[in-house]
This record gives structure tokens, sequence and C-alpha cells, in this order.
């Protein structure tokens, strides 16, 4: 079976494709029901102080304005996640410059209008959505390359991002998922496949451009508002302004690249995760990797997969020891190179797509790729599992089945270590620098399964691993999780409280797990 027949079949089963994280692999992945059941978005603020006229905004605005009157309205409205199909906004303001957001924000500000920022829509809490004014940058795209740096739009898609600076010879590293925004993305840290070599996206961030609550457009950047830059770097998105464009550093396509898939049976799967664990700290920063405990009801499997920035030959040789540490025979094993953009498309789960197809149809008339219902939790390992460590992830895996037959579930590490733990911990607001691994445990769900099912494994998957784990990743953001902002950011923290009241003393940028202005609050 050649690596095509085989990723056919992975698709079939309902399993991630390719070798990135599961939801990174799994947005073309199609999901038909939405639940009428699930929190809806918390977005607050104060009352208004009396009826905004949305024509007077709309008439200021180079962009549009969508109302709930306009046909455009159900689309323009949409996340990602099916979840929250169920939130209305008064209005949707896309933006088509900077001057826009600002006019959005002193409208809002001066009517007690509540706000949410939207790039990609991607939010896995649905915190770019309001009952308010969702105040959209996706128009704001442009994606500019120069010989090592690029300055890219708000509201550029991941794909188009890794096309563009491709062409150019040019890498960001950042997250698998095509059709994630950059905003989200860099605010939040920015996990992918070369962050090993080349750090987290957001460790390339030189400046951005950010317009404040009181409607000013400032440039962040380490001679101007360092602070904000800082917190920028990891402190999550919606906190601290609306972004409007971003000036990152970049690197050079590597010469040559190289993917790996290896499955073995179920069977094996503590030895695999164990094997893996152990195997983690020998590898060069050049080789990026994870490992995927994967359900889809009742069929189980265990993949390790991964990037490599160097030939096949090479990958072949440093995957050998992890090979024969684990004993039973692979059931499919893929070593191979791989241009830089096909290994792109392939990661975003595109691999024989066109750019405008790996999209969605509400981006690109062309799209092809399908919105999803899921839910997800995460947390971070710092040293490898003890053996009842792996087992406990073994088991919550395969105990999915018991909540809901057909369950499509996935309990995935991903290496970390290189140059994402290079950096010290206070450097940026990006605290989590000690990991071996990154894990998220994601449940998704269609005709046949309940979400509240779904949540219930996530919830028994996210407890089982508890005492082996520590904090979780503000990008896999969690309205259940009871210690978020300890979890998410832990000793940065306080810094950041005090970057979030000198920018936004107000608390005009707020919902539910936003940095508050002071730690009593
Ligand atoms: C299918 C899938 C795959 C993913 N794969 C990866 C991955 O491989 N690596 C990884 O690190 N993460 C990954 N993620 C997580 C992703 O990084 C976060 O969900 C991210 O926040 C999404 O950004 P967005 O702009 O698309 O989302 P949005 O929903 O638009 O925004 C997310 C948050 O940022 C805020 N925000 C949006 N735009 C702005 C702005 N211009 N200025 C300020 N705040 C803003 C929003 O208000 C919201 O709070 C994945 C998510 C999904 C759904």
């Amino acid at each position: 079976m050649d690596r095509r027949q085989f990723l056919r079949r992975a698709g079939g089963l309902g399993f991630a494709v390719g070798s990135s994280a599961l939801l990174g692999a799994s947005c073309s992945r199609t999901a038909s029901s939405t639940p009428s059941t699930m929190p809806t978005s918390p977005t607050t603020s104060a009352p208004p102080a009396g009826p905004p006229n949305w024509a007077e905004l709309a008439g200021s605005l180079a962009g549009r304005l969508v109302l709930p009157s306009s046909p455009a309205y159900q689309g323009a409205k949409l996340l990602y996640n099916e979840q929250f199909d169920g939130i209305d906004p008064a209005a949707i303001a896309m933006c088509a410059s900077a001057s826009d957001v600002q006019r959005c924000v002193d409208f809002a500000r001066s009517h007690g209008v509540a706000v949410a920022a939207r790039s990609g829509g991607h939010s896995y809490g649905g915190y770019s959505l309001t009952t308010g004014l969702v105040i959209d940058v996706a128009s704001m795209a442009s994606i500019s390359p120069a010989s090592s740096s690029a300055r890219i739009g708000a509201g550029a898609r991941l794909i188009d991002i890794y096309d563009t600076l491709g062409n150019a010879g040019l890498v960001l590293p950042g997250g698998s998922c095509p059709t994630v925004g950059i905003a989200g993305l860099t605010l939040g840290g920015g996990i992918g496949v070369f962050d090993r070599l080349y750090g987290l996206t957001c460790d390339n961030l030189r400046s951005l451009e950010i317009v404040l609550a009181d409607g000013s457009l400032v440039t962040a950047s380490a001679e101007s508002h360092p602070d904000l830059l800082w917190a920028c770097q990891g402190g999550g998105g919606g906190n601290f302004g609306i972004a409007t464009s971003f000036e990152f550093g970049l690197h050079p396509i590597p010469a040559d690249l190289s993917l790996f898939t290896v499955d073995w049976p179920w069977a094996a799967a503590t030895d695999v995760l164990g094997a893996w664990m152990s195997w983690l700290p020998g590898v060069p920063d050049e080789l990026w990797s994870n490992c995927q405990l994967l359900a889809s009801g009742p069929s189980l499997m265990v993949r390790v997969a991964g990037v490599f920035v160097g030939t096949a030959d090479t990958l072949g040789s440093l995957l050998a020891p992890l090979e024969s540490a684990v004993g039973p025979s692979p059931t499919y094993r893929f070593v191979g190179p791989e241009t830089y953009l096909n290994a792109m498309f392939i990661e975003a789960g595109c691999e024989g797509k066109t750019l405008g197809e790996c999209h969605l149809p509400s981006e690109n008339p062309q799209g092809t790729l399908s919105r999803s219902a899921y839910a997800s939790k995460s947390s971070f390992v710092t040293e490898a599992l003890s053996p009842a460590g792996l087992a406990a992830a073994a088991d919550a895996l395969a105990s999915g089945a018991q909540f809901a037959p057909g369950l499509g579930a996935a309990i995935a590490f991903d290496s970390y270590g290189g140059a994402i733990n290079a950096v010290a911990p206070s450097a940026t607001a990006f605290v989590h620098r000690n990991a071996i691994a990154g894990i998220q445990m994601s449940a998704s769900w269609g005709s046949g399964t309940e979400p509240a099912d779904a949540m219930r494994w996530l919830s028994a998957a996210a407890a089982a691993l508890g005492p082996y784990t520590t904090g979780a990743y503000q990008n896999y953001i969690d309205p259940t999780l009871a210690n978020w902002q300890h979890a998410y950011y832990g000793a940065n923290l306080a810094r950041l409280v005090k970057v979030k009241a000198s920018v936004d003393p107000d608390d005009f940028f707020h919902f539910a797990q936003s940095i508050p202005t002071s730690l009593a609050a």
C-alpha cells in the first residue's frame, strides 16, 4: 500500500490523517450534527447605553457591516466549530483596514456594545463570537514577504501564508490546520512541525500593529510598547486589543525534508508511547514527531508520525532505535522525501488539493473543507510517563466506545523541546518551556454520537491523565477548565495582568477566560 492509499484508508476510518495532531489534520473531516445543548459563548459587557445606530457604523466603514437582516448573516456568523452555531451577534463588521477596526472599537465603546475579535474563527471556546459586535479581520489578509521577514495581515489563513512564503523560499513555523487564522495562532503561541527547530510562531514575532480599547492604533515592538509585544507572544487572543498586522522573522526553506508515519497494532500502544517518550531526548531539533492514540468507535490504533528537516536516509537511521525498542512489527511504515509545499499540504490534510480547494467554501468558492463539531482538552508532560501513566493514557482512549459507540477520539502527544524550550519561560508570555510533549485530547461527534457523551469521555480522559500532567495550552482554550489562569499562564500571569491593566483598564476586551485587570477580579 503506498502513502496515498494509506491516507485514504485512514481517513475512511475517521482517523486523523497525515502526521499532524488530530485537530490539525481533521480540518477536512465532515461532522453532521449541531448540538443544541452545548454552552454558548459567554462574552459579556455592560448593557448598551442606548440602541446602537448600526447604519451610522455601516456608513463609516470601508468594509461591510453584516446585520441579522442581511442574507449573508447566517453564513457570516459561523465559526469553524459547529458547537457555537446558536450564537447570534447583533452585527458582524467585515473590516477592510485598521481604520475600520478603530471605528468599530470607538463605536462599541461609546454604545456599551460587547465586542469579539475574529480572525480565522477557530477558537475552541467560541470566544471570537459575541451577541454584540464581531470585529472580523479576515479580509485583512495580505502577505508581503521580504528577504528574511514578512508583514502579514491579521486575517491571513495558515495555508495561504505557507503557500505565499513557500513560493518565496521562506518558512514561518506554525500550526497544521490550513484555515486557522494567524492572529489567534500567534497571540496564543503557535505549535507546529518546525517549532523544535525554529521556535513557536510567537517566538518569531518581531512587531505587531494593534488597536487598543481607547481606539488608538499602536505598534508593539522591542522599541515601542515592549511589554505589549511580550504579552502578545503567547498571552492569548482577544485580551489586549485587536491586532491588524504582524511582522515576523522567517527562515529559508530546508534543502531536504522528509516525512514519516509508522503504525503498530493497538496491543503495543503502551510500548509505543513509552518507547517514543524515551527516544525523544536523543533526536535532533530537526526532527518533530507526535504519538497519536486514535479511536473511531471500537477501532483503535497507535501511530508515530513526523517531519524531519533532512534526508529520508538519515530519518530512517534516527527511527531505527525507536522501532527496535517497540518490539512488535509495524502494521504500516512510510518514510520518504517530500517538497516543502507538498509537506505543508499533507500536514494540513489537503494532499492532492489545490490552494483554493484547501479552504472552507465560506472563504473560497473552490473550498472543499468542512467545519466540525468537537471539544478538546490539553496538558503537558515534563518527563517520560511512568508505566502507570502510559497505561492511563491507553486505557482512557480505549474507554471511548463505552461513552458513545461511534465516538471519534484522540489523545495526541506532540513533541516539544529544541528551540521551544531554549527560550526562557519569562522571555515571552508563553510559559510552557519545560515540556517534553504537549497533549491534546479531542472528541468529535456527528450523527449517532451525543455531544454530552463525548464531553463525558473527554472529562474522564483528562481526569485519568491528570496525575501525570501539568498546565494547559491557551490556544486549545477550554471553557470547562477550572484553574485556567494558572494552567495557561503560570508564573507569567501577574505580568500579563499588569499589561492588561495598563492597556485596557476598563476591561473592554472581555470574555469568560480573558486576562483580568487585577488578580482579585
Ligand atoms: C482544526 C484546528 C486545528 C488546529 N491546529 C493547531 C496547531 O496545529 N497548532 C496550534 O498551535 N494551534 C492549533 N489550533 C488552535 C488554534 O491555534 C487556536 O484555536 C487559535 O486561537 C485560532 O485562531 P483563529 O484566528 O483561527 O481563531 P479566532 O476564533 O478568530 O480567534 C481566537 C481567539 O483570538 C482572538 N482574536 C482573533 N483575531 C484577533 C485579532 N486580530 N486580535 C486580537 N485577538 C484576536 C479571538 O477573539 C479569540 O479569542 C487548531 C485549531 C483548530 C480548530
